[in-house]
């Protein structure tokens, strides 16, 4: 770990290397959230360092979808209202949570944990893949449901399509309906100012009137 400046105490430079690990965080603003936190009331900072250790010590893998939680199964594995036969693929945990927002989706999730990118060097391997097409060729056996569809819906760049197409090709010859969000322009959105990606597959999604 770089030491930010020598004449700091080390529990403060500590602190501002560890801010600086973070993503999006730069040294600036690593110091000025720690001497944010050494003025702060001590319940403040201290109830911060509770809720990171609960981070780590309360939170696990879902067993099924690998979504993050503390109960195993997740509330939605859990839940025997929701369609159990259909999984939605997403990259990450907060994907979940946006659809979830939307109220429009009441099947099952997967979570990757990421996309495939070579150039990171990130593999299928390196990702929850497998646990996906384990739990894609499981349903209908034992306990587990039977899966009708899968929905990708990884995001529409470069990585997300090509890891959408490595999944649509592991699951192709499986009985299992292997589809993929509609893409459009947004709401509010001007034609003239949509990408190509964008414009290219609304024309693919469009739909009749
Ligand atoms: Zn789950």
């Amino acid at each position: 770990m770089p030491q930010v400046n020598k004449t700091l105490p080390p529990s403060v430079s500590r602190l501002i290397d560890a801010f600086t690990q973070l993503p999006g965080i730069g040294p600036k603003s690593a110091s000025r959230l720690a001497y944010y936190l050494l003025r702060a009331p001590s319940e403040e900072a201290m109830s911060l360092a509770e809720a990171l250790r609960d981070l780590k010590t309360r939170t696990r893998f879902c067993s099924v979808c690998m979504n993050i939680t503390e109960n195993n199964p997740c509330d939605v594995c859990a839940d025997p209202t929701r369609d159990h036969s259909v999984i939605c693929v997403v990259e990450e945990p907060l994907d979940v949570t946006a659809i979830e927002r939307s109220r429009s989706f009441n099947g099952v999730y997967h979570v990757l944990h990421g996309v495939i990118s070579p150039m990171n060097g990130i593999g299928p391997d390196e990702l929850k893949v497998h646990e996906l097409l384990t739990r894609v060729s499981a349903g209908g056996t034992g306990e587990s449901p039977s899966v009708h569809e899968v929905i990708l819906a990884t995001n529409p760049t470069l990585e997300g399509e090509n890891t959408a197409a490595y999944i649509q090709r592991k699951l192709a010859g499986t009985p299992v309906k292997v589809t993929r969000l509609a893409r459009g322009l947004p709401v509010g959105g001007d034609l003239e100012y949509a990408d190509e990606i964008t414009l290219s597959r609304a024309l693919e999604g469009r739909q009749s009137m």
